[in-house]
């Protein structure tokens, strides 16, 4: 369990209710989009509105805390920042699977003369599934 007021103070941001309320409605979900978010949140905090959870996102971003995940024709989704890893997202239902980046993963991409900071690879295409769904 992430201590989300910890992670916020480590990332030189205060450790609001509205920004652990929607760390933990991130962690709980694992990649999540704002209106999920949103949903979400507002069940303990109807006070909250859209324009604050976005602006909060949005700074939390800014300082690292989470990480945006673009997906393919819809809205991002966001998730807690972790090691870099690989994203296998399913274009049928949405779902994202982590997947960690290994070292003959690291050869694939082949980077010389590059000083890497951060990576994020998005492959899409078929979760296990939907893909058994498509063969009914
Ligand atoms: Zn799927
Ligand atoms: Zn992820």
């Amino acid at each position: 369990m992430t201590n989300y007021i910890t992670l916020l103070k480590k990332n030189d941001l205060k450790a609001t209710i509205q920004r652990t309320s929607i760390l933990k409605s991130i962690d709980h979900a694992g990649h999540i989009n704002i209106d999920e978010i949103y949903e979400d949140v507002k069940e303990q905090h109807p006070a909250l509105s859209l324009a604050t959870i976005y602006k909060n996102i949005i700074l939390m971003q800014q300082n690292n805390v989470i990480i945006e995940v673009p997906m393919n024709g819809e809205k991002s989704k966001f998730e807690l920042k972790k090691d870099d890893h690989i994203h296998l997202i399913c274009q049928h239902c949405g779902e994202i699977q982590d997947s960690k980046i290994t070292k003959e993963k690291e050869q694939i991409l082949n980077i010389k003369n590059f000083q890497l900071n951060n990576a994020q690879i998005n492959l899409y295409g078929v979760c296990q599934k939907c893909q058994r769904i498509s063969l009914k």
